[in-house]
């Protein structure tokens, strides 16, 4: 397909219209059916038009959409309420994206950095972000993300970032001093590649940061919400992070982004500091509790746990079957990055055969099935891929 004449070109050219989408299912125009293990970009975690999230948000339509944050929002307090028990005391902001969740991140060690440097006399403002990682598109965002293909045709960036490298603590320390607010980092990188941070490695970050009373921030917009089979990526690791970023998956395709303060910094935002027109609005906040309360009553958290042994197990034995087609097989749960030869040319071929997965750092395809996937589901994408790579 070609560009829509009155759109504007900052996508690839798209290859169908999107116009259906049921549980793990996406229908094009035709009404061709494809396995859907992209979910929007990690975003679509209880599927497509699930029928419980249809009716609490047609119940939200007709009792009230918008009214800023002029107003008590009660659907947004409690979803608040539902995050800090699974990530701690403390408290949310919420927002629209997760750039914007990053942004009030990104703010959020600024005022943390000026309230220590009040004390230690020197300024102090600086985030240590990670090459590879990707933060948004946004000027803070952007700086934060150290890529080329990212920062290109937007220069001067913000100031005030540095970067190191994903698992090589010597790497963050070189740069630790007092001028150092906060580091930030996702605990799988996404767009990047699915590389992981190791667990040993977040629990050395996590003492570095406070030997250095700086904060640590957890990027969680795309791994988090469920989709490694823990609620947030970095649990796994045991670390308490400061504050984190989330979003995609959080409204189950209604955009809402929100971070999460720890108790210890929660008061860092005062009246005045930070806001959103329509941030954790009625409908968004809605959206928001539904999602949560169908990984929990649908036990999806445990769904992921339980399929992805035999996926993973699966997909290295097409490694094996296929060792001059597929390098690397990385991630956790229902995220997880192929390193292949020939990214875009499969991604193209699995499309053809019924199989959406997205393309992703350099030679990467990535696998986001939503968290509602079956074994049978799971199984579909092995033999869909099988399929495929006979063909080359
Ligand atoms: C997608 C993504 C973002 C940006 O989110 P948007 O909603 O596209 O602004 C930020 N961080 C990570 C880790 C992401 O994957």
């Amino acid at each position: 397909m070609k560009h829509h004449p009155t759109l504007a070109k900052n996508y690839a050219a798209p290859p169908f219209e999107a116009v259906k989408g049921q549980g793990v299912y996406l229908y094009d125009a035709n009404g061709k059916e494809y396995l859907d293990f992209t979910s929007g970009i990690a975003v679509t975690a209880i599927g497509h038009s699930h029928p419980k999230w249809i009716k609490s948000m047609e119940n939200q339509l007709h009792l009230l959409v918008h009214c800023s944050n002029l107003f008590g929002i009660p659907s947004q307090q409690e979803l608040a309420d539902s995050i800090v028990e699974i990530a701690g005391k403390g408290r949310l902001l919420f927002c629209n994206s997760g750039a914007e969740a990053n942004e009030a991140l990104i703010k959020f060690a600024r005022l943390f950095g000026q309230k220590k440097s009040k004390k230690t006399g020197k300024p102090c403002f600086e985030i240590i972000t990670a090459y590879n990682s990707f933060h948004g598109r946004t000027f803070g965002c952007m700086a934060a993300t150290p890529q080329d293909k990212i920062q290109n045709g937007f220069h001067p960036m913000l100031q005030g970032f540095k970067h190191a490298t994903l698992n090589d603590i010597e790497s963050f320390e070189a740069l630790m001093n007092e001028s150092i607010a906060a580091v930030m980092i996702e605990t799988i990188q996404g767009e990047g590649g699915i590389y992981p941070a190791d667990k040993n490695f977040l629990q050395k970050l996590e003492k570095l940061c406070k030997t250095h009373n700086c904060l640590l921030i957890i990027d969680e917009v795309q791994c988090g919400i469920g989709r490694t089979g823990d609620f947030f990526a970095f649990e796994e690791s045991g670390i308490k992070p400061d504050a984190i970023g989330m979003a995609k998956g959080l409204g189950g395709g209604f955009p809402i982004g929100a971070i999460w303060m720890g108790k210890a910094y929660d008061d860092l935002f005062q009246p005045g500091s930070h806001g959103t027109t329509f941030g954790g609005n009625p409908l968004a906040s809605v959206s928001g509790k539904a999602v949560l309360s169908i990984i929990k009553e649908e036990r999806l958290l445990e769904n992921v746990q339980k399929n992805s042994t035999k996926w993973h197990q699966a997909l290295h034995k097409l490694k094996e079957k296929y060792p001059e087609l597929i390098k690397e097989i990385r991630g956790r749960g229902y995220i997880v990055g192929i390193s292949v030869i020939e990214a875009p040319l499969i991604v193209k071929k699995a499309r053809e055969k019924g199989l959406l997965i997205v393309p992703a750092g350099q030679n990467i395809v990535r696998l986001l099935p939503p968290l509602i996937a079956t074994a049978d589901d799971l199984s579909e994408s092995i033999n869909k891929l099988d399929d495929i790579l006979r063909e080359f």
